[in-house]
């Protein structure tokens, strides 16, 4: 049992400011009851991970201050995420693998076995992303809304609360208290689908809400049940007209971003970026790690015939910038001259780069396919150094903010080791491992031998671009033999390397949020 004092000394601290003085006042008016909405859902996330737990986490949270209220208030309840949910208390209980969206004590293989053995229509609903599975003389599948009624009542009637403050805003707001009280109807309804495909069309919008069940990783028997949770966000004007500069830029950018004879990009450009500030959370989402940025939703149904929002919070991503990243570009570089504002745009740019390049080869097999398992790692190395490349080759120009090398170099560090940190053994690892090595290679970063990256940021620009074309060029021509050899030569960390990784051990891995709502 790992001590939960030394657990939660790795997450920092840190409050998560936002401007609110750009909302109109029907929102802001708005904002108790859409914190009310989301303290509802909360209570469905942590029924969702034991019944028991409201009372427990309730108890614990009215309790003395200190290590057991800070640990369930960041990780909502008594689990160690990082030691595989074990208890971090003693005597606290098991966490079950389903936790409580299937009946105690029910294996995988049984709960296959028993619902192979029921009508296909009862199967369709025993596995279905929204129902509980419980024991009722057999298995009975019970829908969420039912399960979960009355918090979803509540929840409604806080939404709709909040629709009538955002309608004294005038016509401009219509369009966002219809999305209110949709989703107040549909949440009652166990109808998810049709208040997501409004979300996606919401635009123009000065606030976001997310709020229902979506990601299923607390589903640990099956990987089926979606679990509940919820964002509020305001949305930062100011990075938003930036990026509609990089969506009017976006065919100038193509054009920088190297495309071998033959291949083709894709086609449709960009999925729609909203940059935010996060304001509140709730349920899943308010568990440990907080994402950084996401994209939703993940209905099928949706994503084909309405699409899907990508929403960066840029609140969150400053400050896991600020407590982890410049810290860490610090212990690795000695002085940094790292920047959340080239750090921000490096992000966005990759996620626009995954769009450029190779998308199909000549004889028309899409890249994916042809590279197999060896793609995401070449695709993700691909992104991180289109944007680099982007930014050393367009900066200034077509929507692209203009930065010093070094600043971007110290910036693209401190990225690049935060990441690294997190393991260098799944695809997002061996790309990194790809771009630092390669770097190492043309000289931009070298080791001195007090174990610190010595860098020549003038070697930068040159060494990008030879990445990018070679990246580019096994996309659109590599047999899976060369994205192997390429894999095999650039994919694996030097000992200094895995020593000054080792060496960061004292800087948190994240952060631990305080929110102002
Ligand atoms: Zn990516």
């Amino acid at each position: 049992m790992q001590d939960p004092a030394a657990v939660l000394a790795k997450f920092s601290p840190t409050s998560l400011g936002a401007d609110l003085s750009g909302l109109p006042p029907g929102v802001r008016a708005a904002l108790p009851s859409l914190k009310r909405a989301l303290d509802g859902l909360h209570r469905i996330y942590l029924r969702q991970l034991d019944e028991s737990l409201p009372a427990a986490y309730d108890r614990v949270l009215a309790g003395p201050a200190g290590t057991e209220r800070d640990f369930y208030e960041f990780f909502l309840g008594p689990w160690n995420p990082l030691e595989g949910d074990a208890p971090a208390f003693p005597g606290a209980p098991e966490r079950r693998p389903g936790a409580a969206l299937y009946p105690a004590g029910l294996s995988a293989e049984e709960f296959a076995r028993r619902s192979a053995a029921t009508s296909p229509a009862e199967r369709e609903r025993l596995h279905d992303h929204y129902t509980v599975v419980q024991e009722g003389g057999g298995l009975v599948a019970v829908d969420y809304h039912v399960q979960y009624a009355a918090e979803l009542a509540g929840m409604a009637e806080a939404l709709r609360e909040a629709a009538a403050s955002v309608r004294a805003d005038g016509p401009s707001a219509e369009g966002l208290a219809a999305y209110l009280e949709l989703r107040a109807k549909t949440l009652v309804e166990g109808d998810y689908r049709s208040a997501d495909a409004a979300w996606v069309k919401l635009r123009d919008s000065p606030i976001e809400l997310v709020l229902g069940p979506y990601e299923v990783y607390l589903d640990a028997l099956t990987g089926t049940k979606a679990a509940y949770e919820g964002m509020l966000f305001a949305v930062d004007r100011e990075k938003g007209r930036a990026l509609r500069d990089i969506e009017a830029g976006l065919p100038e950018l193509a054009a920088a971003f190297p495309l071998p004879a033959g291949s083709r990009s894709a086609v449709g450009g960009l999925a729609p970026i909203v940059v935010v500030d996060l304001l509140y959370s709730s349920g899943e989402a308010r568990q440990g790690v907080m994402a950084a940025a996401f994209n939703l939703p993940n209905d099928p149904w949706v994503r084909g015939n309405v699409g899907w929002k990508q929403v960066m919070i840029r609140n969150v991503m400053e400050a896991k910038f600020r407590k982890v990243g410049e810290p860490v570009s610090r212990a690795v570089l000695g002085d940094s001259t790292a920047g959340f504002e080239p750090f921000f745009f490096f992000v966005l740019l990759h996620e626009v780069s995954h769009g450029l390049g190779p998308a199909f080869r000549a004889d028309g097999k899409p890249v994916d396919q042809a590279l197999g398992a060896r793609y995401t790692a070449i695709e993700e190395a691909k992104a991180d150094t289109g944007a680099l490349h982007l930014l050393l080759a367009k900066g200034g120009a077509a929507g692209v903010p203009a930065f010093g090398e070094r600043e971007l170099l110290d910036s693209y560090v401190a990225g690049l080791f935060r990441s690294m940190r997190f393991g260098l053994h799944e695809a997002h690892g061996a790309a990194n491992l790809i771009e630092f090595n390669w770097l190492a290679e043309s000289g931009v970063l070298a080791w001195n031998p007090e174990g610190r990256l010595v860098s020549r940021p003038e070697a930068l620009r040159k060494s990008v671009a030879a990445l990018l074309g070679e990246l580019c060029r096994l996309e659109a021509a590599a047999t899976p033999a060369e994205a192997d050899a390429f894999l095999a030569r650039y994919g694996k960390p030097s000992p200094e390397l895995e020593a000054a990784i080792a060496g960061l051990a004292d800087i948190p891995t994240d952060i631990r949020p305080r929110f102002s709502l």
